[in-house]
């Protein structure tokens, strides 16, 4: 499923391209999991003024609202000049003048959105109950050890939850807890400071890793030029169960946490 850095990565490969675009065109496919919320030719004659990103959400700005694209759990965004006619799977696309931008999402969990702005109720109720920004100025320390400290669920799934900060992902949270040497089951708020420290910084360097290597495809993700990621082949635990850990040749454990597994080292996750 694309997560945070998958998502940023796919803003950066269109981003640029498609700012300054007149949207010529829409087309709808099948019903993805919410409604484009307007008549499609309300977006005609719109001009796109850039490609910004919350959460796991892009925001088209528009001369006259904004269109939010999730990509849910198998979406993936192409953007060129020309596309192969479009194919079954294929349920949103938005014809340009300098392109076209177009939604390819099997199972349909995606959503495109229109708002009129970023107050309005329907932006309010999709972007307002996101934690923090994990590559941003928003994510500080001492929030974050707040909001560590109210909850007594294990930290893998806190940091899963999203409502303290949002975007880790399973492989980036698995990661984070190994640089951090915590263990995924410890609860959230039994962290000492120091060791929520080494977290918070260890949850920005694997988030900003993973965006510089394209993001992880674990199945089929791709950006918007088609190019997959590689973060997944630089893991320490994540999808290694059975293997060395690349640090002390221990093995590498996996456990069912939630419905998600989670991957570690006895060894080097000791807290
Ligand atoms: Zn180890």
């Amino acid at each position: 499923m694309p997560e945070l850095p998958e998502v940023e990565v796919t803003r950066l490969s269109f981003a640029d391209r498609i700012t300054g675009a007149r949207i010529a065109s829409v087309n709808l496919g099948k019903a993805l999991r919410w409604p484009l919320g307007c008549a499609p030719a309300q977006l005609v004659g719109q001009m796109v003024l850039g490609v910004r990103r919350r959460g796991k959400y892009l925001m088209l700005d528009l001369d006259r609202g904004l269109l939010l694209v999730h990509l849910g759990m198998s979406g993936s965004l192409s953007f060129a000049a020309e596309l192969p006619a479009a194919g079954v799977h294929d349920h949103f696309e938005l014809i340009t003048s300098r392109g076209r931008l177009r939604l390819h999402d099997p199972r349909r969990f995606g959503a495109v959105v229109f708002a009129q702005g970023e107050e309005s109720e329907v932006a309010r109720k999709l972007l307002g109950r996101l934690g923090m920004e994990p590559l941003s100025e928003a994510f500080e320390l001492p929030a974050f050890q707040r909001g560590l400290k109210a909850r007594s669920a294990s930290i893998k799934q806190v940091l899963l939850a999203g409502d303290v900060v949002v975007g880790v992902g399973n492989i980036y949270a698995c990661e984070a807890l190994f640089h951090a040497g915590i263990r995924p089951t410890v609860r959230a708020s039994k962290l000492t400071r120091p060791r929520v420290a080494k977290l918070h910084a260890a949850v920005r360097e694997v988030l900003a890793r993973a965006v510089e290597r394209g993001g992880s495809t674990l199945r089929d993700f791709s950006n918007a030029n088609g190019d997959a990621g590689h973060f997944q082949l630089e893991t320490m635990v994540y999808g290694r169960a059975g293997l060395p850990c690349k640090v002390c040749a221990g093995t590498v454990k996996s456990i069912r946490q939630g419905q998600r597994s989670s991957f570690f080292c006895h060894t080097c996750q000791r807290i």
